[in-house]
């Protein structure tokens, strides 16, 4: 079976009992401050198990894209150097919210397995929870044990510890035991001598978990104690590649069709078999997993850039390219051309690759090439560093060095190192990181309570499209503590006409006043996992009374204008640029709005001032806001909306529209285009290859920007004495700077010529040498320029020149290359000797050098001193 089809019958099995199925959520996730990436098919679905929301059917089922690269789950290091392990693959889950629970999970996995795709029964394994004594006395899960029982002998059921079989979400959260599924793909010969039982969980390449059954029964408090959740979920993640490695009898992930035609390109371009040299063979599955995680990353909106989510994805390029670099000999970009088989191949699952196949293949040279620039320099240095090293370990704030000033990732230079037997000092490299981050990471590091209930199973409502003060009641809240803000709380209304931070737009800022008159202010507004938080720094002594809750207007306000401009910025960009233009980035605020979006090119003069004709004329041709609430995603696009990749749509979505700009947008928005009053475009600038981003201001902060403009405006004129034509004057004032300029450098000639003519005069004969040492008021370069004059009249030359420049003082020495042979003079030597003198040094060729020291009172007796070398 392909790999497409094995794919499509997990989805359709499902779906035959009665579940729907659901496209792979956005790989970067927005709305949940815990995770960068999703790393495990539940991750999406959050805010059901938390009870925040509902799904539309409690049963689902999907094929999840997860990328375990940072924090809790991080499988980098692995990927390469075995077989299974991927940075980013695919997750076959069925859910259950609330709805079926252990029976129905267990037997359906096994009907699945054994019925459907025919997998043996005699290379299965499955695993139970043991119990924990040290953990709220957890139990074992007999309930799973006597069901697994009822279809596999009880000595393929094995018992795991917690960290195998008990599964937690984070910190906090809904948790419980869970049970793997593990296949012995091994030869008949290797299972007589080892018994598979003995292998499970014990990272044999051949004898591997593929499925893992999550039996979410209870919620971890901020305590650490255990409490029964009232709705049992089911979350299973199965390993895509691994199933195929299985189904399609081959024993490595790689050698599945997910992954071969990726590995005949790259054996097609570098010339290199795959298959026959372990090095070679590891660097292959390096490039062919990481490009894929590049790719879709990007294909979501995450770029490869210097920070977050982005600093992890170029570290995933970099540690591609290095293996490229070092084990296939590629010195120039290849990967990019990867995209394309990996495009034709998965392209149809995943139409987001297909669409933006150019810009990521764009992206990833430019940042090839970038990093292959960087690399040279840096191995270059790190050879250095271990040819010097004294034992075999090399400092740790050496390795930071590199990371720091060349870019070159820690965990490459550990890679390197131990490839010659090196290790390097992690703490002290720590500590450096930590020093330079500073505050950094800690900082936002979240410590949260657990929540306080006071109002039950109350849904929350937004009303802040039509409303921007309301009497609100707090229906739950709880303390946050993070090193940057210090103590905060989180309040969660009953219904709230705050704005929370997302798509680009900034979180409402306001207050909720208390029926004495006490106010609290409300600093951010925040959304976790879909539901609305707002931030404050005191706690109201009386939660349970109701609040008057007052978005700040003015800000809002602003923030609309910039937010409704985005949009018809982006409607500007598709009409003058062309249809290419994709939006890639917004950050709505209310002094400023930022946009960056597809594009090859750098914007001409022209086209930036198009751009902002075509916005202000939708401006001043008074657009009213038509909104739509609630239409059928399917609507919407037929309407001439535009998804955008990387971001999360339910079936029902809320619809903008600005005259012929129609968007899929959850902001908020002015009522019409007049109040913008002006737009105006403040920048435009690269911030990848083929993305541009431009900066603009609207309204009252265009007034400020022309008030500005004015002011240094009249300021100029004032210093052009009130010209009538400022223009022409400034102008002028160029040009006769121009000729100023010429005048003074013929003067500076004329000088020199004069003192060579006078300095040959004074030239005298020592020994056989023409000699002469003289302080002369001239700069380094003119010095340099007669010395090599004077040395083209004169044979057997030896000059000293002292000069003063700013306060120091230069020593310049000349000798004839005949004198650096007969006499063993040497420009170089003297220069570091005489040098003394001026309490500096110096140094350079034997014919000619310099030395630089702090102390001219000196070059009396240097000059002094010069003599000395002939006579
Ligand atoms: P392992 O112990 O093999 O790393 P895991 O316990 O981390 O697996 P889970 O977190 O339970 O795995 O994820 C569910 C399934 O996802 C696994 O059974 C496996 O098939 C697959 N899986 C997990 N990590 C990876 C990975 N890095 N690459 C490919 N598949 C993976
Ligand atoms: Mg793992």
């Amino acid at each position: 079976m392909n790999s497409q089809d094995i794919r499509a019958t997990f989805l359709k099995f499902f779906e035959d009992k009665k579940h729907s199925i659901v496209p792979s959520a956005p790989m970067v996730l927005k709305d949940d401050p815990t995770l960068m990436f999703v790393n495990a098919g539940m991750a999406p679905f959050k805010e059901y198990f938390l009870g925040n929301s509902e799904p539309k059917n409690n049963r689902i089922t999907d094929s999840q894209k997860c990328l375990r690269v940072s924090g809790k789950h991080n499988d980098l290091e692995e990927v390469g150097y075995d077989t299974y392990h991927h940075t980013l693959f695919e997750m076959l889950g069925n859910w259950s919210f609330g709805d079926y629970f252990k029976k129905e999970a267990i037997a359906w996995a096994w009907e699945l397995l054994t019925e459907v795709y025919k997998i043996d029964k005699d290379i299965l394994y499955v695993t139970v929870f043991e119990g924990s004594d040290d953990d709220d006395n957890l139990k074992m899960d007999t309930e799973a044990y006597d069901i697994w029982k009822q279809y596999i002998s009880e000595d393929r059921i094995l018992k795991g510890n917690k960290k195998d079989n008990f599964w937690e979400m984070g910190e906090q959260g809904p948790c419980g035991p869970c049970s793997e599924i593990h296949v012995d793909i091994r030869s008949a010969e290797e299972k007589a001598k080892v018994d598979g039982k003995t292998l499970v969980n014990e990272d044999h390449p051949h004898v591997v978990e593929i499925w893992n059954l999550v039996f979410m029964q209870y919620n971890r408090k901020a305590n650490g104690t255990l409490e029964g959740l009232p709705n049992k979920h089911i979350d299973t993640g199965m390993g895509f590649e691994r199933l195929c490695m299985v189904l399609q009898n081959v024993r490595s992930n790689y050698d599945t069709d997910v992954f071969t035609p990726i590995i005949r390109e790259i054996e097609a371009i570098t010339g290199k078999d795959y298959d026959v040299d372990e090095k070679v063979d590891i660097a292959i599955r390096v490039i062919s997993d990481h490009v894929r995680a590049v790719a879709f990353s990007i294909a979501d909106g995450q770029l490869p850039s210097n920070t977050g989510a982005g600093y992890v994805i170029r570290r995933i390029l970099r540690r591609a390219v290095r293996y490229g670099f070092t084990f296939l000999d590629k010195k120039e970009p290849f990967i990019y051309r990867l995209v394309n088989v990996l495009t034709e191949k998965m392209g149809a699952a995943f139409p987001e690759l297909k669409a933006q196949k150019q810009l990521i293949e764009n992206v990833i040279k430019e940042e090839e090439a970038s990093f292959l620039r960087t690399l040279d320099q840096g191995l270059a240095i790190l050879d250095r560093i271990v040819d010097n090293a004294t034992d075999k370990q090399v400092s740790g704030s050496k390795v930071f060095e590199l990371k720091d000033t060349y870019g070159f990732p820690e965990d490459l230079t550990d890679l390197i190192l131990r490839e010659k037997g090196f290790s390097y000092n992690k703490g002290e490299f720590n500590k450096r990181l930590k020093e330079q981050q500073g505050r950094g990471r800690e900082a936002s590091e979240l410590k949260s309570d657990d929540w306080t209930d006071l109002i039950e199973d109350e849904d929350q409502e937004f009303i802040g499209y039509d409303q921007l003060e309301a009497k609100v009641k707090i229906t739950k809240y709880r303390k946050v503590v993070s090193k940057k803000d210090g103590e905060m709380y989180q309040l969660v209304f009953n219904l709230t006409p705050f704005y929370a931070e997302g798509g680009g737009q900034v979180g409402d800022k306001g207050y909720i006043q208390a029926g004495n008159g006490d106010v609290f202010y409300i600093v951010d507004t925040k959304k976790e996992n879909n539901i609305i938080i707002h931030l404050t720094k005191e706690l109201p002594r009386d939660v349970n009374q109701v609040f008057i809750a007052k978005v700040d207007a003015k800000q809002r306000y602003r923030t609309e204008c910039n937010h409704t401009a985005t949009h018809l910025l982006h409607q500007a960009l598709r009409e003058v640029l062309g249809e290419h233009v994709e939006q890639k980035g917004s950050a709505v605020h209310s002094k400023y709005l930022r946009f960056d979006f597809s594009h090859f090119s750098k914007l001409t003069v022209e086209e930036l001032r198009d751009v902002e004709n075509f916005v202000n004329s939708r401006i001043e041709s008074k657009l009213p806001l038509q909104e739509g609430r609630n239409v059928p995603m399917e609507k919407a696009i037929e309407e001439g909306a535009m998804a955008l990749f990387g971001e999360k749509y339910g079936d029902a979505v809320r619809t903008v529209r600005f005259g012929q700009s129609i968007e899929l947008c959850g902001g908020t928005h002015v009522d019409n285009t007049a109040d913008i009053w002006h737009f105006k475009i403040v920048s435009e600038g690269a911030v990848a290859s083929g993305i541009r981003r431009i900066e603009a201001i609207t309204n009252d902060a265009v007034k400020s920007y022309y008030h500005e403009n004015n002011r240094s405006f009249f300021e100029m004129k004032d210093m052009l004495n009130n010209a009538q034509e400022p223009v022409k004057a400034l102008q002028n004032l160029q040009d006769e700077n121009t000729g100023l300029k010429k005048q003074i450098e013929q003067l500076l000639k004329d000088k020199a010529k004069n003192i060579k003519g006078e300095l040959k005069n004074e030239i005298t004969e020592i020994n056989g040498v023409n000699f002469l040492a003289k302080q002369l008021d001239l700069d380094p370069s003119g010095i340099k320029d007669l010395c090599f004059e004077l040395g083209s009249q004169f044979d057997n030359l030896y000059l000293l020149f002292g000069a003063e420049n700013d306060g120091k003082a230069i020593l310049s020495c000349y000798v004839s290359k005949s004198l650096v042979e007969t006499k063993s003079l040497n420009a170089g030597t003297i220069v570091r000797e005489l040098g003394k003198h001026i309490h500096g040094g110096g140094g350079g060729q034997p014919f000619f050098a310099t030395a630089g020291g702090k102390h001219p009172e000196g070059i009396v007796n240097a000059l002094e001193a010069a003599k000395g070398y002939i006579s």
